[in-house]
């Protein structure tokens, strides 16, 4: 499950977890992004602290791991270059799912090499209040599993701009997530 975790909510936990118990996954791997390239629009905090942030969300959870993997990356980051990376450790005859909310999926004619992805590894999409799924590009729509979630309409840019004005982020996400969050003054300004 790759993402910018900034910060890891309880939307991204329940789907990771949804997915997993459904499709029997024996490993999660939450893939925090190095530099997204759809994300230059605003400063994304660094990526030292979303990758802590993610692993003090996941340390709770036995299947559930953090990859360093387009951290350490230099460059933009693509889903392409992640997939393929995950096959050559895992090898052939893992099967691998890609995880994401149903957002991602209604931009997918954006994603660099869609086509060719699509064809690489199983994809998931996750129901995220807001985004209707219905509305997936049927160009793209074979290829993907659908998983309902219990629906959290639980955002990033919420909690950041939550933070930013003095509001509550209590029962958003993880506790020492949000104990990390104060203590490096993230998202006040
Ligand atoms: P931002 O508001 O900064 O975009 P975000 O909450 O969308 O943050 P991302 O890190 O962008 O979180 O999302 C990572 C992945 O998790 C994406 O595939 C996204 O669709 C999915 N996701 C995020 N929040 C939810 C949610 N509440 N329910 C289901 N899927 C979610
Ligand atoms: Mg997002």
């Amino acid at each position: 499950m790759g993402g910018t975790f900034d910060p890891i909510h309880y939307g991204h936990l329940v789907t990771a977890e949804e997915v997993r118990v459904k499709f029997r996954l024996t490993d999660v791997f939450f893939v925090p992004s190095g530099n997204p390239p759809h994300k230059l629009d605003r400063e994304v905090t660094h990526p030292e602290h979303r990758y802590l942030m993610t692993v003090l969300a996941t340390v709770t959870n036995l299947f559930f791991s953090v990859s360093r993997i387009e951290i350490d990356r230099e460059g933009p980051s693509y889903a392409i270059d992640t997939i393929a990376q995950f096959k050559s450790f895992a090898g052939e005859d893992v099967d691998l799912y890609f995880i994401t909310g149903a957002d991602a999926f209604l931009s997918m004619d954006k994603w660099y090499k869609a086509d060719e992805l699509l064809k690489m590894c199983n994809f998931v999409a996750a129901t995220r209040p807001g985004y209707p799924i219905e509305k997936l590009d049927t160009r793209f729509s074979g290829f993907i599993e659908i998983v309902e979630v219990p629906a959290l309409s639980i955002s990033s840019t919420d909690i950041r701009g939550r933070v930013k004005e003095g509001r509550s982020i209590k029962y958003l996400l993880p506790e020492a997530v949000e104990d990390y969050i104060f203590k490096n003054g993230l998202y006040r300004d």
